[in-house]
């Protein structure tokens, strides 16, 4: 068969195979982003209809790559939900920049494993910088940097790590720590709103201390934790012989946008020796931009703090930047050392190994998309985004106020509107599902004090006011 030019031409990828089809690849990602406000939304796929149009077992022969990218074309794209479209206005943003999906592509050509310094020193101390870098861009407390005594910075998948990390380490810390490697989890008692994020109750049930054991702290009107509640609940569970151990601060919650007040609840918190875990996964990022600062209110008294640059930072999922003040806990809880993994330079203390710092042990080099986009600019362009999309907001809330149909349900003081129809919430159920029926928008629903809310999130890295006047103007006219 060597004979054959077909089969010649279907042999497996080589180095000039690779030089060409990425650049093929390269040209393609960037066809699909600069048209893609050509497109819907969302897909029209029923389910089963993307496997169906696939062969049912794997390729008995290599086929040529350009086959493979031609069903990008005509399987994989329409069966997406177009995250980077100006009018994706659903869930929370992810939106990715040019530089990032460089740093990306990097990563996987470089192939490292990054567990600890020695397994890759650049990889670790790369991530170190760009943890320190973001501090200073985004003007967190000097406790998280990595030249502090006991605090330092990691970069997780997603801030659902980040919270989990945060339960271990404080477990740690309220069960004596080393003493009791195992420790006794059975009196400890966790705080958040109903409004904080469905990762608290999941950590809580993977590190066994199960969600009975994790207290509602009422909120206000304007969905933020109250602190007097806060107090009451942990009076009563100390009365009761218990151990509150760990609070989760909500600094923009999914559901609202909704900040709780870190800086009366982490004083009660710690006359408690409690953990005082700050989740600003999807607002944190605000602090790029210094009128928008008040983000960061409270992280002094942090124990540990979370955000994502995979949200509203142009920065390709997965990166969340996980810091602590408390450094030992969390090795404590998160530390192994199996014999072929000792290396004199993480026992001389002269370098971190990550791998101590989260759950899996392989680690990818994430920090490299970071320092690609902060250096081309990145965080400038992010800068100038989040204002645009703040102010887009604002337009919006004006163009809401002035429509007495609507009413908004929630404070929104940067780049998420709650909003709803006065007749219901049958209307405003019926809203959404008109509105994303014509493939030209995509908003998700969410229930605020038993009322039914359409989430208007404007955070797409292509977003202009345009686009959120145009899907207001939709919404109007299918009312
Ligand atoms: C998005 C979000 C999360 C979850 O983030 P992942 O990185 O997807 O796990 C947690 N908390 C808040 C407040 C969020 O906005």
């Amino acid at each position: 068969m060597t004979g054959d030019p077909a089969v010649a031409a279907c042999t497996v990828m080589t180095p000039d195979d690779f030089r060409t089809q990425g650049k093929a690849l390269i040209d393609w990602v960037a066809d699909y982003l600069e048209t893609i406000e050509q497109r819907r939304v969302t897909s029209t796929v029923q389910p089963g209809e993307v496997r169906a149009q696939l062969p049912e077992h794997p390729p008995a022969a290599p086929e040529p790559f350009a086959d493979v990218l031609a069903d990008m074309d005509r399987v994989i794209a329409p069966g997406l939900t177009h995250w980077q479209h100006p009018s994706f206005f659903a869930f929370f943003p992810g939106n990715s920049s040019y530089a990032s999906i460089l740093g990306e592509l990097a990563s996987a050509g470089l192939g490292v494993q990054g567990m600890s310094w020695v397994t890759s020193p650049a990889c670790t101390e790369v991530e170190t910088l760009m943890m320190d870098w973001m501090i200073e861009l985004l003007g967190l407390p000097e406790r998280f940097h990595s030249r502090s005594s006991s605090g330092g910075g990691v970069i997780h998948g997603s801030a659902s790590e980040a919270t989990l990390t945060s339960i271990l380490a404080a477990r740690w810390r309220a069960t004596g720590g080393a003493i009791n490697r195992l420790g006794d989890t059975t009196k400890l008692v966790a705080y958040a709103t109903s409004q904080a994020h469905s990762s608290i109750e999941k950590g809580l049930r993977i590190a066994g201390i199960g969600t009975d054991q994790l207290r509602i702290v009422p909120h206000d009107e304007q969905f933020a934790m109250r602190p007097d509640a806060f107090a009451e609940l942990v009076a009563a569970d100390v009365a009761a012989g218990l151990t509150p151990f760990w609070v989760c601060c909500s600094r923009g919650t999914t559901s609202s946008l909704a900040f709780d007040p870190t800086p009366e609840i982490a004083p009660i918190a710690h006359e408690h020796g409690m953990w005082v875990h700050v989740d600003a996964a999807m607002s944190g990022i605000a602090a790029l931009v210094p009128e928008l600062r008040w983000v960061n209110d409270g992280l002094d008294h942090a124990d540990s703090y979370c955000t994502n640059p995979h949200k509203w930072m142009g920065v390709v999922f997965d990166c969340d930047l996980f810091y602590t003040a408390d450094r030992t806990a969390l090795l404590g809880a998160l530390s192994i050392l199996p014999e072929y993994l000792r290396s004199q330079a993480a026992e001389t203390g002269a370098a971190i190994d990550y791998r101590d710092w989260q759950i899996p042990l392989g680690r990818r080099f994430r920090a490299l998309k970071l320092w690609f986009t902060i250096r081309t600019g990145g965080a400038i362009e992010a800068q100038e985004m989040i204002r645009r999309h703040v102010d887009a907001t604002r337009v919006l809330a004006e163009l809401v106020a002035a429509d007495d149909r609507f009413e908004a349900l929630a404070p929104h003081p940067l780049n998420l509107l709650c909003l709803a129809l006065r007749t219901g919430d049958e209307a405003t159920d019926a809203l959404i599902e008109r509105a994303n029926a014509t493939g030209r928008v995509l908003f998700t629903r969410t229930v605020l004090d038993g009322r039914s809310a359409l989430r208007f999130s404007i955070g797409g890295r292509t977003t202009e006011e345009r686009h959120v006047r145009d899907g207001w103007a939709l919404l109007q006219q299918l009312v």
